[in-house]
């Protein structure tokens, strides 16, 4: 396996992935080993879902379900974000679904900034291949990280961001939401808001739901 570890720093510069070849790209990225996430987790849990879409939902890291299938959100938070998504008619296919680190931290902690900029290789690279219109950063950890470390998931989920041409639509963790069932509703608006501007790129796009 590869390392490049420089001092214990990761030089971001030295990463470059394959940009005309998304599984080409996924296989190297299934190999990283740039940080210690790896030498406690399973396997490297890649994006999945479509590369044609423009939107992607954001997570923090997988865990532990995801860790021993491999796929991002197939646990109880990923069935309870498959309800959500259904129940505003927008399938899991249409949406490319990853996380901010692709380990799962030990215990479930939140990544590091040491452990997420590692990481940041892969997420820029998925952001290269999707060319996203809307992102949808679920949770504190990846609102923080995408966003800045002024923003507050409580005063700013269903609000609308953008930097650059990428707008922003930050909304509660599926994971927060099984501890907190009352915030449902409000997430519905904000899944609501989500699906209309789904249409909206695919009619752009021209683009099939
Ligand atoms: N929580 C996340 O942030 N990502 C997953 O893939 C699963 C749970």
């Amino acid at each position: 396996m590869m390392v490049f570890k420089n001092n214990g720093k990761v030089d971001d510069i030295m990463f470059k992935y394959p940009l005309d070849d998304y599984e080409e790209f996924k296989e190297k990225a299934l190999k990283c080993n740039r940080c210690n996430l790896r030498e406690t987790c399973t396997q490297v849990v890649m994006g999945e879902g479509s590369l044609e879409h423009k939107i992607m939902f954001i997570g923090e890291g997988p865990g532990s379900t995801e860790d021993k299938k491999g796929r991002p959100f197939v646990g109880r938070a990923g069935r309870l974000l498959d309800k959500i998504l259904k129940s505003v008619k927008i399938e899991r296919k249409e949406v490319y679904i990853t996380n901010i680190v692709k380990c799962r931290p030990p215990d479930n902690r939140n990544p590091n900034d040491k452990e997420m900029k590692a990481c940041s290789p892969i997420l820029k690279t998925e952001v290269k291949y999707i060319k996203p219109k809307v992102i949808i950063p679920l949770g504190s950890v990846s609102l923080k990280y995408l966003l800045g470390s002024d923003k507050k998931i409580t005063k700013d989920r269903g609000k609308w961001f953008n930097k650059g041409e990428i707008y922003f639509l930050p909304t509660f963790h599926p994971a927060y939401l099984l501890r907190n069932s009352n915030m449902k509703k409000n997430v519905y608006k904000d899944f609501i808001k989500i699906k209309k501007s789904i249409d909206r790129i695919n009619n752009l796009y021209d683009l099939k739901s």
